[in-house]
């Protein structure tokens, strides 16, 4: 049974079908899928939910399918973890980090946008799938393509990282590499979707893709005990998951599933393509494209489609934005390391990077509840820390080697125990 009605434009209101559809003829507004919130809140309860299988589908009818999904039935319900050794150290009373860095299968949370859309693009009777990427689409589309037996065309930056390039190609995937940044790639897949007629999934059926991303809200609600956190950070690219986790917590709270509690929403970007952010602390919600210099390549949209809306829910929220330079996404994806055990792709370390800044500015209390998403993989960003951490020392393999490296090494405790 399905509650998705129909795609509505979100500036004027005007409806749609449920096609592949994406902007609003009369305003150029967005699309958005609607549904039956009424019949939705007679069958989806808490029992409900958690009777069902620990993975994304457990929201199904939140989901913007018809029928039941057919792509990456796996997805989803990665562990929220409750960081005390790291809450210690920036001196917070309640942090969780929530690590899609352990997303099946591609290790990031783009799986979860990309089981929607190629779900979608499958009852609607597409063949190929594709997208514009920075990294981790890539990955996620090319195996899940895979996975379910479609055949997938990418398009990519030609200098993303090595390890998402081949992440990419390993499926059997036709990768093209563009010479220029994300937004000119984009602006290339708008040409081709018309021309070719593929399902683009963050492109032509965008409205879907986009919804895959509240799981990532609803997980968080739920396994906080069917609570909403004060404030949660979160990584921006196009601006997105920032809107669509403000949208998981309302329907929550629409669906009586979690109290009516505040949530401050706050968005984090590399300082060298932080367009959202620049206009958030500049007061104003216009976003001025800018041009990507940064590490942090997955996130590096100077155009971002949503950023008008993000830029709002920041502020709407109470959050606020920050953003973190390449020398604190490092030491920050370092910190998240040695004191969770959790490696983070650059992604992550503009989050934890800027909610450090945040707390130092007092715009996040550190007595209240915060959630940090981690959205991606450290081991697919590995290039960032290439030169930055010395290699091990080497010795011969024997005993009387170790005793003297231990020796010296001054590390007390260790002899201490011999
Ligand atoms: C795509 C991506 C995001 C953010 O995506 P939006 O375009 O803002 O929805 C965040 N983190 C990682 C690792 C990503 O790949
Ligand atoms: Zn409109």
């Amino acid at each position: 049974m399905s509650f998705m009605k129909s795609l509505k434009c979100r500036e004027c209101g005007r409806e749609y079908p449920k096609e592949a559809l994406h902007v609003c003829e009369f305003c150029f507004g967005p699309l958005e899928v609607d549904y039956d919130y009424e019949g939705i809140g007679k069958v989806l309860t808490r029992e409900v939910i958690e009777s069902r299988e620990p993975n994304m589908w457990r929201y199904k009818e939140l989901l913007p399918l018809d029928g039941e999904p057919t792509v990456g039935m796996q997805v989803g319900f990665t562990p929220l973890v409750k960081a005390d050794n790291l809450a210690k150290v920036l001196g917070v009373r309640e942090l969780y980090v929530k690590n899609d860095a352990v997303n099946f299968p591609t290790l990031s949370f783009k799986d979860r946008v990309v089981s929607v859309a190629m779900s979608r693009a499958r009852e609607m009777g597409f063949k190929i799938v594709s997208c514009a990427s920075t990294g981790n689409l890539a990955n996620s589309v090319a195996a899940n393509a895979s996975a379910c037996g479609m055949e997938s065309y990418v398009f990519i930056p030609c200098d993303l990282e090595k390890t998402k390039i081949l992440g990419t190609q390993v499926y059997g995937s036709h990768v093209v590499g563009i010479k220029g940044t994300y937004d000119e790639v984009n602006r290339l897949c708008s040409e081709i979707a018309g021309k070719y007629g593929w399902a683009f999934v963050n492109i032509n059926i965008r409205p879907y893709y986009a919804e895959g991303s509240k799981s990532f809200g609803h997980e968080i609600a739920e396994q906080l005990g069917w609570k909403l956190p004060q404030n949660i950070v979160v990584p921006m690219a196009g601006g997105s998951l920032i809107t669509k986790i403000a949208k998981s917590f309302k329907e929550f709270k629409m669906l009586g599933l979690v109290e009516d509690t505040p949530t401050k929403v706050f968005g984090a970007q590399a300082s060298g393509c932080s367009p959202i952010v620049n206009a958030v602390k500049g007061g104003h919600e216009l976003i001025k494209p800018v041009h990507p210099d940064t590490i942090a390549k997955s996130l590096a949209i100077g155009n971002p489609a949503d950023g008008y809306y993000s830029a709002k829910t920041m502020i709407n929220s109470g959050g606020w934005g920050e953003d973190a330079s390449d020398d604190e996404i490092i030491s920050a994806m370092r910190l998240l390391a040695e004191t969770e055990g959790i490696f983070a792709e650059t992604a992550g370390g503009v989050t934890l990077g800027s909610a450090i800044k945040l707390l130092e500015s007092g715009r996040i209390n550190k007595d209240e509840s915060i959630v940090l998403c981690i959205t991606g993989n450290g081991l697919k960003t590995q290039e960032a820390l290439y030169g930055k951490i010395d290699g091990p020392p080497v010795i011969e393999a024997s005993l009387k080697d170790f005793d003297s490296l231990v020796q010296s090494s001054g590390d007390t405790y260790a002899t201490a125990k011999s």
